[in-house]
């Protein structure tokens, strides 16, 4: 029986990228903000609707970029413990120390109505992640960030192509960074963007990004953030089937909703007036122990499903102090990734779920 991993990079047809990798050799410019990045960052911006966007190496750097360029340096960043670990390795890279705010167990994302109790006159920013690409509270976080004049950096590495209210998810707070790694979505190998809604911190976060220089005139500290034409190359290409993708996605989530229905599985709740993007499959367990137990059994069957997101962050051994989140530790204990990826097709869908089942 053929492996079945939790997702595959939805890679273009290779004459497509043939013919770019030509359109390099012939220009001769492998990086440092080469033809094609131009145009990439150019169709992206069109498709996303969005006015300053920064092609970068990945999407860890583009938060350490963000966090860098509203001032983070030391003191204490607001955010969730449940995510990836780069988005807390972001923040502890920057000297500074995370502050999690538990999660609301529908939406899996941070639970604004925990911020302002762990505000302090050291929180310098505000870091949520719109999970699963699932849109958070915005509106209510930009309220509260207005209100103590902090400032807001969403990651939105899963948040490639979706809308709420009609703008894409990336339009939201002070910046917004994205995710482009092979795992994700919408892919350029390595890769990751910067989205700013401020003209001085785009500026900034352009020089950051090359060293903090042009020319001879060192302007301010930087560092070495810059996308190759080959990521730029990957990312032209898959721009043109993302669209095809993400049907795909949605696809083969509804055929997942149809033979999980009435079982003990629960999904996140997605934020409404939101146009999902498909981007994982994750279903929430009774609990720890019937989680482990299909996770062996599918690996029997050669299904590798991943524990995403697990473990809760706050307990993560390196850090100093110790906080408590009991919503997240308890979600991220239970919770499973399933398969998902453009070309997973119904009958493995059916192989998963009759292991499930
Ligand atoms: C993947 C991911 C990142 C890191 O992005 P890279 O491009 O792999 O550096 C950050 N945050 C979240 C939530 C992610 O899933």
């Amino acid at each position: 029986m053929s492996r079945i991993n939790v997702t595959k990079s939805f890679l273009p047809p290779i004459e497509e990228y043939e013919a770019y990798l030509k359109k390099i050799w012939d220009s001769g410019q492998l990086t440092n903000q080469g033809p094609l990045l131009k145009e990439f960052e150019d169709h992206t911006k069109k498709y996303l609707g969005l006015e300053r966007f920064h092609f970068v190496t990945n999407g860890t750097l583009a938060l350490q970029l963000a966090l860098k360029a509203v001032g983070v340096n030391g003191g204490e960043v607001i955010t969730t413990p449940f995510s990836y670990v780069a988005t807390t390795s972001a923040i502890l890279w920057e000297n500074a120390t995370p502050v999690y705010a538990d999660i609301d167990p529908e939406t899996l994302n941070l639970d604004p109505q925990n911020i302002e109790e762990l505000i302090t006159p050291e929180t310098k920013a505000i870091l949520p992640v719109h999970v699963f690409g699932n849109p958070c509270d915005v509106e209510e976080i930009e309220k509260i960030a207005k209100k103590h004049s902090i400032k807001v950096i969403y990651d939105a590495a899963h948040a490639f192509g979706v809308t709420y209210k009609k703008k894409s998810l990336l339009s939201w707070g002070d910046i917004s960074v994205c995710s482009f790694h092979a795992t994700k979505l919408f892919q350029t190998i390595e890769g990751g963007c910067v989205v700013v809604n401020d003209d001085n911190i785009t500026s900034d976060i352009e020089l950051m990004k090359r060293f903090g220089h042009r020319w001879n005139d060192h302007q301010m500290l930087g560092i070495n953030a810059k996308a190759s034409e080959f990521q730029a190359a990957m990312g032209l290409c898959s721009l043109n089937y993302i669209d095809d993708v993400i049907a795909k996605r949605k696809q083969i989530s509804s055929v997942y909703d149809g033979e999980l229905k009435d079982t003990q599985y629960k999904k996140p709740k997605i934020r409404e007036e939101t146009e999902y993007n498909y981007s994982y499959y994750p279903v929430i367990f009774r609990d720890e122990e019937s989680l482990l137990q299909a996770k062996k059994k599918l690996e029997k069957e050669n299904i590798f499903p991943r524990r995403y997101f697990y473990p809760s962050l706050n307990t993560l051994p390196y850090l100093e102090n110790k906080q408590s989140c009991p919503v997240s530790e308890g979600v991220a204990k239970k919770i499973l990734s399933l398969p998902l990826y453009s070309d997973l097709n119904t009958e493995e869908v059916k192989r998963i779920t009759e292991v499930l089942c």
